[in-house]
């Protein structure tokens, strides 16, 4: 039997999350939009201290996909700067072996908050992360990395942070293809990386985004994720390549669960207003006798159940060790297509309270639309799908 229901202990989490979310981020949510780079240290110490009582534990699990969905219910760039490893814990649980996990991340949830980033994306790799450029050399008992990062989520903090860490993707042998790509640890300080630039953005700008260098950047040889051996006849490449997407298996429903929560703030405020003004939307009625709006608010309301159960089957599959790469997909390439959708019609239906900026819809609006790009584009996640249903390969679907 299928069973929705929560239980008690979790159900507690979740509505701490959204507690958390209308009380400490909604009020503070513009003010942060207007002050890009600013950090909100008050608020981070508060986050941390929930994190460790396990409210923001953000973990690969349908409730875990529950409380991001709240707190991005308050403010999703606010939500990006929840203190942890994040997308680079991530890289290190699917690529690292079981020691490297311990001594990279057994630590994290100690003491004061820290940080973690990942950083994949090259001025002319994004989509194609197999052409990345940046190298890993071997030099003795040590790695030398060379090259360029751009668009590294929390790049600033991590790098601030005296146990902050990078993880980072380059190849050892370009020759090799995917099976050159390799992942490591840099932790912050480490001379040679440096932070460039600073993103200035659409959204989410309560979330740092910077450009990183790497200019003879020297780290331990155990700093490699994984086997440093390079398979040549492997062309999915060894567990370097496959690391990278298992990275994304287990992170993209949580994206589609960022989504789920802006696309939820927008349709909660448009149909408060109606109601305020006395609209009320006619549900169970026959399909001829609905009016437009009526039409636009259930079909915005389908496109976010649909993305939820998506997203939550995928989180479920990944919570139980499940292989879930498609159902990763379809979760993020349908809740990518929701949020677009429900936020450009929301600020449609409203008009000018839609634009205005006394209200936070025209910024959910711009907030949503990082969660159809980032961790694998609509586009890339639709052909990762569509590869999987119809069973053919990255060379026969490109
Ligand atoms: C705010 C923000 C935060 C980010 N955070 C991180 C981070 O923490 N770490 C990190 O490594 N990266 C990060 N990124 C980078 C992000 O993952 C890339 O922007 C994304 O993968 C797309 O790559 P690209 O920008 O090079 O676009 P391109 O790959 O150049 O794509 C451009 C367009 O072409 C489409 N396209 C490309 N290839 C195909 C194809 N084969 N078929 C159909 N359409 C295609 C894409 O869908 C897109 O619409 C972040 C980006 C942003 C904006």
């Amino acid at each position: 039997m299928i069973d929705f229901e929560l239980e008690p202990e979790l159900a507690k989490g979740v509505s701490a999350a959204r507690q958390f979310a209308e009380e400490q981020l909604r009020p503070i949510s513009r003010y942060y939009d207007e002050h890009e780079h600013e950090n909100p240290d008050e608020l981070i110490d508060r986050m941390w201290e929930l994190r460790r009582e396990n409210i923001f534990s953000l973990g690969l699990d349908p409730a875990a996909g529950l409380r991001t969905e709240e707190l991005c219910w308050g403010d999703a760039g606010l939500y990006l700067c929840i203190p942890g490893p994040a997308l680079g814990g991530a890289a290190v649980f699917s690529s690292g072996t079981k020691e490297q996990i311990g001594k990279f991340l057994g630590n994290f949830n100690e003491g004061r908050p820290k940080w973690g980033a990942m950083a994949m994306t090259e001025p002319h790799a994004g989509s194609d992360t197999a052409a990345i450029s940046t190298t890993a050399v071997r030099d003795g008992d040590e790695w030398v990395l060379n090259g360029e990062k751009i668009f590294v989520t929390m790049g600033k903090r991590a790098l601030e942070d005296s146990d902050g860490f990078v993880v980072v993707w380059a190849t050892v042998d370009k020759s090799a293809g995917r099976a050159g790509m390799k992942s490591f640890v840099v932790p912050a300080g480490t001379p040679g990386m440096r932070v460039e630039k600073m993103e200035k953005k659409l959204g989410i700008r309560a979330s740092d985004t910077v450009t990183i260098v790497f200019d003879d950047c020297r780290i331990p040889f155990d700093h490699i994720l994984g086997s440093p051996e390079v398979k040549k006849t492997d062309k999915a490449g060894t567990k370097g390549f496959k690391g990278a997407m298992a990275t994304f298996d287990a992170t993209r429903p949580i994206v589609a669960a960022q989504a789920l929560g802006i696309g939820r703030a927008a349709l909660d405020f448009v149909k408060e207003e109606l109601e305020r003004q006395g609209i009320t939307i006619r549900y169970g009625v026959p399909r001829q006798s609905l009016t437009a709006l009526e039409r636009d608010i259930m079909d915005m309301e389908a496109s976010y159940k649909a993305a939820k159960l998506l997203t939550l089957r995928a989180l479920w599959m990944m919570s139980q060790l499940q292989p879930n790469s498609l159902e990763s997909s379809m979760a993020k390439t349908k809740a990518g297509l929701a949020i677009t959708k429900i936020t450009q019609k929301a600020v449609e239906i409203m008009g000018p309270l839609g634009y205005s900026r006394k209200y936070l819809l025209e910024k959910w609006m711009r907030d949503g639309k990082i969660n159809d790009i980032f961790e694998g584009t609509g586009q890339i996640n639709m052909l990762v799908t569509a590869r999987r249903v119809l069973n053919y390969s990255r060379e026969q679907l490109k």
